[in-house]
């Protein structure tokens, strides 16, 4: 298959372009690529038929943000089978008449014939796919570490099952809008300039409800709340979207439903820090252990391990222990954790153990504390270096 083009590309505008901007350029192409102005030109009817999806992604919020993050496979469930298909996915027919009006007189015979005939009807009252619905959650490190599995309660838009979707109360029926006739469309302004638009009262259905079904009041759709199991994978991480094939809002009138997509959340922890599939974590050890060495009980998320100090172990010191991060989420091995040593200065000291520390300073030099040593003779040639300016 032919890689498909960059809707930004094809309507030749910036990726932040305005519904304005979009709607104006359009407009002008669509004019431009018109089968009717170019009839029996094949390679412009293509050229109408990818400006016209590429108007219908880039007019609909949704859709739109969908295509900036994820491209053409962002929108693989927003369309029927196959892609997008004029016929069947085109959802602005009245903005193309609203545009193209003035062009071709009041659009009917050529709009019909060229939509298959009276398809707006039936696109209105035929079966419609559901929306696709977004839901956030939040994990905590550990699901994230081994995976998990968890039951999440959704609120999901349906048919109502008292009127099957109708919306009408039972016993009642739909009936012919007298605004526009049943036609749907009122044509407003005269002569050249006649324009078609959606009836206001009837929003284009032609029919209206007078008794509205108690259940739903007329909308013919209601929320429940369906419970669904969720498997999290293993190194699960902030952003993951899990994809649920039609779990998304119930289609109507017998469409399919849309899909759930799951973004996952991960909680900060109170012992490790994550980056990628590594783990970070800070454990406090005795300034003594530090000076004279020896072992440690550390944390991981397989439990404890056993961490050799050395003898003068210095404070921030990190290890580094392989294979015991997160299992990366694609089935890339596993990351590491990093262990950094923090020497803690003991508080609340006894008489008797003043008394020792005290002693211990009385015999300790210099060269027992290298960080110190250095530190001070940078200070010193510091010192210099600015007497030297001075002059
Ligand atoms: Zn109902
Ligand atoms: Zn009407």
């Amino acid at each position: 298959m032919a890689t498909k083009k960059d809707y930004y590309e094809l309507l030749g505008i910036k990726r932040d372009a305005t519904p304005e901007e979009i709607k104006k350029v359009y407009r002008r192409l669509a004019m431009k690529h018109h089968p009717d102005k170019n009839q029996g030109d094949k390679a412009s009817e293509e050229k109408f038929k990818e400006l016209s999806e590429a108007y219908e992604v880039l007019s609909d919020t949704e859709k739109r943000e969908k295509y900036d993050r994820f491209g053409h496979d962002g929108l693989r469930s927003s369309f029927g089978p196959g892609g997008f298909d004029f016929n069947r996915d085109f959802t602005h027919a009245s903005d193309l008449q609203d545009i193209l009006g003035s062009l071709f007189g009041d659009g009917g015979g050529i709009f019909d014939d060229f939509f298959g005939g009276g398809r707006r009807r039936t696109s209105r009252t035929g079966p419609q796919r559901g929306a696709d619905l977004r839901f956030d959650l939040e994990i905590d490190l550990e699901e994230a570490v081994f995976g998990s599995e968890r039951e999440i309660t959704i609120p999901v838009g349906t048919d109502c099952s008292d009127c099957k979707g109708s919306g009408v109360a039972s016993g009642s029926k739909r009936e012919r809008c007298r605004h526009c006739n049943g036609s749907g469309n009122v044509i407003s302004g005269g002569g050249f300039f006649q324009v078609r638009q959606t009836c206001p009262v009837c929003g284009g259905e032609g029919t209206i409800i007078r008794k509205p079904c108690k259940t739903c009041e007329g909308a013919g759709r209601i929320k429940v709340r369906n419970r669904l199991n969720l498997k999290i994978p293993r190194g699960a991480e902030t952003g993951v979207r899990l994809r649920l094939a039609q779990k998304g809002e119930s289609g109507a009138r017998g469409g399919p439903a849309g899909d759930l997509y799951v973004v996952l959340h991960v909680r900060k922890h109170d012992l490790f820090e994550r980056r990628g599939d590594d783990l970070y974590c800070t454990v406090p050890v005795s300034f003594e252990l530090a000076a004279l060495g020896g072992e440690v009980r550390v944390p991981t998320v397989d439990g404890y391990a056993k961490l050799k100090l050395s003898p003068g172990t210095p404070a921030g010191k990190v290890f580094r222990l392989r294979g015991k991060g997160i299992e990366n989420v694609e089935g890339y091995g596993r990351g590491d954790l990093h262990v950094r040593v923090n020497p803690e200065v003991p508080v609340h000291l006894s008489g008797a153990q003043k008394k020792l520390l005290k002693q211990f300073a009385a015999d300790v030099g210099e060269t027992n504390y290298p960080q110190g040593e250095q530190f001070a003779s940078r200070v010193s040639s510091f010192f210099e270096r600015r007497e030297t300016m001075k002059k």
